[in-house]
């Protein structure tokens, strides 16, 4: 409680941003807290070993920031998935659908080794969109999915009966 309750303390909420309408939920305070960061860090790097995570893979751009300290400090390989046409090696690519028109995400294939189970790890969950992309498209790999972590819901969008749907069982923890 007393985690959460310094997590969410150092989130923003910042309206009309990016456009009216929209509450904008600003991690950038919670990262530029040292205490913040590292007890985040510490929360996340213990998902990972509790669902047995070998790999940890960040969704772009914030999932980034998140989750390469925590495949550090858990001692597990970080693996990023990337909008479409950013990575330089051979991928395998998922759509999904926005609110207008489409998304497209991508991984290198060579990202996972036979056995890999992969913790994914973003700030923030709206639709769930881009998290149920990103587990479908780690499964597509042959790498198993150990789970979803997520610093922060939207709790209105029903992001989460979505996303775990898409899980099937594998567990989301939302901090
Ligand atoms: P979804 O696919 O609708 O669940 O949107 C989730 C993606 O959009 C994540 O990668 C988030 O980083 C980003 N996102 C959506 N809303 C916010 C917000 O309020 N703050 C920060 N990121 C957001």
């Amino acid at each position: 409680a007393d985690v959460r309750e310094l997590l969410t303390s150092r989130i923003h909420d910042v309206p009309d941003y990016p456009k009216p309408g929209v509450l904008f939920k600003d991690i950038t305070p919670l990262l530029a807290d040292a205490k913040a960061f590292a007890v985040l860090t510490d929360v996340l790097a213990d998902l990972a070993e509790q669902h047995g995570a070998t790999k940890i893979v960040g969704l772009e751009a914030r999932g980034f920031i998140l989750g390469a300290p925590a495949a550090v400090r858990a001692g597990v390989g970080f693996v990023p998935v990337r909008k479409s046409g950013k990575l330089p090696g051979a991928t395998l690519s998922q759509t999904y659908d926005l609110e207008y028109g489409s998304a497209q995400i991508e991984v290198h294939s060579a990202g996972f080794t036979e056995g890999d189970r992969v913790l994914v790890i973003d700030d923030v969950l709206a639709t769930g969109g881009t998290a149920e992309a990103s587990v479908q498209l780690i499964r597509r790999t042959g790498a198993e999915v150990a789970g979803v972590a997520i610093l922060l819901e939207l709790g209105f969008l029903e992001g989460r009966k979505r996303l775990e749907r898409a899980l099937a069982g594998a567990p989301l923890d939302v901090l």
